[in-house]
């Protein structure tokens, strides 16, 4: 099973344990769930309420990871809690 580093807690995973997010060219964040994954750098993160809220936060922890500027976490918990059942 691969592993990956979650971009929040940096802890290292199974992907299965993870989801996934992708920077979209107008700003929004794709998360893995109910769509096919578009083209672009991903990023790992637990299903973590934690995580996901350190990010939303932290908006320049996920540019940095996804190397894309201007992104916009301000509904990424609730759009992570559509798409996944987080501890
Ligand atoms: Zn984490």
């Amino acid at each position: 099973m691969p592993v990956r580093s979650c971009v929040a807690c940096r802890k290292r995973r199974e992907t299965r344990e993870l989801m996934l997010f992708v920077a979209l060219p107008d700003g929004k964040i794709w998360i893995s769930g109910s769509t096919p994954r578009p083209d672009g750098r991903g990023a790992s993160c637990c299903k973590s309420e934690t995580c996901v809220k350190k990010l939303e936060g932290q908006p320049a922890r996920l540019c940095r990871a996804l190397r894309q500027s201007g992104l916009r976490t301000s509904n990424l918990l609730d759009m992570a809690r559509a798409q996944h059942d987080l501890d």
